[in-house]
């Protein structure tokens, strides 16, 4: 497994591809966002994230948040100074943090960082996770690239890869929906920083034609110019501010705070990023036109006053389809998978042409994966015995879109062994999960032993067009018949199980039931009892409708 990082400025967020879908981790508390702040105490090990972070108002001088502006970075650089970080020329001349007592290198406080991401990922996923992907932002230069990279050897990880942040927010807005040669702006507008990038995707790869931004440009200059208009603390501001993204108002310590006031205030800085983007396009030479997406990416772009200005600046909407603060690192985990192998190509995702499931009892089909499902995917159902003290089942698993199994085309079968159980007692398990290569995996999991039947079927998805066009015409010839057969089939299944527990009901219940119900019940049973059992002997007026009142009559 490989580990997709996103190391912001703000926040930083962890994730992995599971069953063939980036996933990004939760603390225990159930976030994925864990503050990039670092508290050292007097003593002990130094703490990260928001319990951190609520120690910067009390012990300032013992927490270091924005460490990322540092990193890399020479003592003496215009924007190697953060607010609330000392900073000094180490021996060597390199810049140094002083916090807590200590002086670190900015890499030694990212490695911090990145150490908990790690613990929390291997928490999660509960195997040891040795290799990643961080995400730094397209302007990064080399010195400040090859301090990340150190961050993540010192956290114990081998770096595969350094991942310019726009590429992975445009990996993320997936390449399933850009054409073969696409033009994306990112705008990122972050809790620090601002940039935009224009990027070009060419046969899979993308490629960076112009980044642009401002390094002291972000989300916490709309909570100093709030906290001014408003008179309160940044922290408040920066509260108030998030809650105005849904609410057009809010009440807050006796006082209503209004959008439009903050709209206000925020549009010249807004405004400020201007100028960032027309430069970045005329650095690409492209007209917004020519773009195929603006995606946007940073928490501050949730705010619907950043949205109208980016639409105006681009003439277009942007895409606002994923969380703005966590598509960096789904782009980060998606090129992890890559790297993993597992999506050797994402261009081709696939879907799978014919349903996938397992006969059931009556000889029905039971799909377990619906046909154009895209591909990698993983879906399970629960089954139980049919009959009592049976200590085996036989799974047989089909392709194909027709209700009855024997229409379908098996696949393979496995056998898989439990205790013998009363009926309806047994509970085997069957997942499927089909990977991008389109092999089918086939795990049968008996629920009370825990153990597991595995089957491997290659040849899932390699099925010719021609195929695939007569399994879907027979099924919509056949529709109405196979509909009859399985509403007839599972109505008798029903009957099998419904006749023996109306009989031991009744002898359980004795004089509790009434002579006028016990010879209602019978009647009905009789009825039941004298029905046909075959299809083939069922009289013509005997609709499907009628047969699937009676089912649901019971
Ligand atoms: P970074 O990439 O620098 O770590 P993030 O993408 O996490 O930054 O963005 C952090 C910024 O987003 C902060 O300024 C925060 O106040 C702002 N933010 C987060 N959620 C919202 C919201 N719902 N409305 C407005 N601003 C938000
Ligand atoms: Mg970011």
């Amino acid at each position: 497994m490989i580990a997709g990082i996103d190391l912001g400025t703000t926040h930083s967020l962890v994730g992995v591809m599971e069953s063939g879908f980036p996933v990004l981790i939760a603390d225990a508390e159930g976030r994925r966002l864990t503050p990039s702040a670092v508290w050292f105490p007097e003593e002990g090990e130094p703490v990260v994230g928001w319990a951190a972070l609520e120690k910067k108002a009390t012990h300032p001088a013992q927490v270091v948040t924005s460490v990322k502006r540092l990193i890399g970075r020479r003592v003496g650089e215009t924007a190697s100074s953060s607010p609330g970080c000392a900073v000094e020329a180490g021996p060597d001349g390199e810049l140094r943090v002083l916090v807590g007592g200590r002086s670190l290198r900015p890499e030694e406080i990212s490695a911090i960082i990145l150490s908990e991401l790690k613990t929390d990922l291997e928490q999660s996923c509960g195997v040891p996770v040795n290799q990643a992907v961080i995400t730094v932002p397209a302007y990064f230069n080399d010195a400040q690239r090859a301090a990340t990279k150190r961050a993540g050897e010192l956290a114990g990880f081998t770096v595969e890869r350094i991942l310019s942040e726009p590429t992975a927010a445009a990996l993320a807005y997936g390449l399933d929906r850009l054409g073969e040669r696409a033009k994306v702006a990112v705008y990122d507008l972050g809790g620090g920083t601002f940039d935009v990038s224009v990027l070009e995707l060419n046969c899979g790869v993308f490629e960076v034609l112009s980044t642009n931004g401002d390094t002291s440009l972000g989300g916490d200059d709309l909570d100093v110019a709030l906290s001014k208009i408003w008179n309160l603390s940044r922290f408040d501001a920066e509260k108030i501010k998030r809650a105005l993204t849904d609410a057009e108002s809010i009440e807050f310590d006796g006082r209503t705070y209004h959008r439009s006031d903050l709209e206000t205030a925020c549009l010249p800085i807004i405004e400020k990023t201007r100028r960032h983007c027309l430069r970045s396009l005329s650095d690409a030479h492209l007209e917004t036109s020519a773009l195929d997406a603006v995606v946007l990416v940073g928490g501050a772009t949730r705010m619907p006053v950043v949205r109208k200005f980016v639409t105006e600046i681009f003439g277009r909407e942007p895409d606002v389809s994923q969380h703005p603060d966590e598509a960096v690192a789904l782009g980060a985990t998606i090129q992890a998978g890559i790297l993993e192998g597992g999506l050797q190509n994402l261009t081709l995702l696939d879907v799978t042409p014919l349903s996938l499931g397992i006969e059931t009892f009556g000889g029905l089909m039971n799909v377990i994966i619906p046909r154009n499902t895209t591909i990698p995917c993983k879906a399970g159902e629960m089954f139980t015995n049919a009959v009592a003290n049976q200590s085996a089942m036989s799974i047989t698993v089909l392709q194909g879109e027709r209700e009855m199994a024997r229409d379908n085309w098996p696949l393979g079968r496995m056998d898989v062994a439990f205790p013998p159980a009363p009926k309806g007692h047994a509970r085997v398990g069957v997942q499927f999960e089909l990977d991008a290569n389109g092999i089918l995996h086939v795990l049968a999991r008996d629920t009370s032993t825990g153990l597991d039947t595995v089957i491997n079927i290659q040849s899932a998805v390699e099925v010719s067009d021609e195929a695939v066009e007569k399994m879907l015409g027979d099924s919509l010839e056949h529709a109405f018949e196979d509909m009859d057969e399985r509403i007839f089939t599972e109505a008798k299944l029903k009957a099998d199980e419904m006749l023996p527990a109306v009989d031991s009901a009744l002898e359980a219940l004795g004089d509790e039931v009434t002579a006028e119900i016990r010879s209602a019940i019978s009647d009905l049973v009789q009825k039941i009892r004298v029905a046909p059992k075959n299809l083939d002997d069922r009289p013509n007026f005997w609709s499907a409708a009628e047969c699937s009142s009676w089912r649901i009559s019971g």
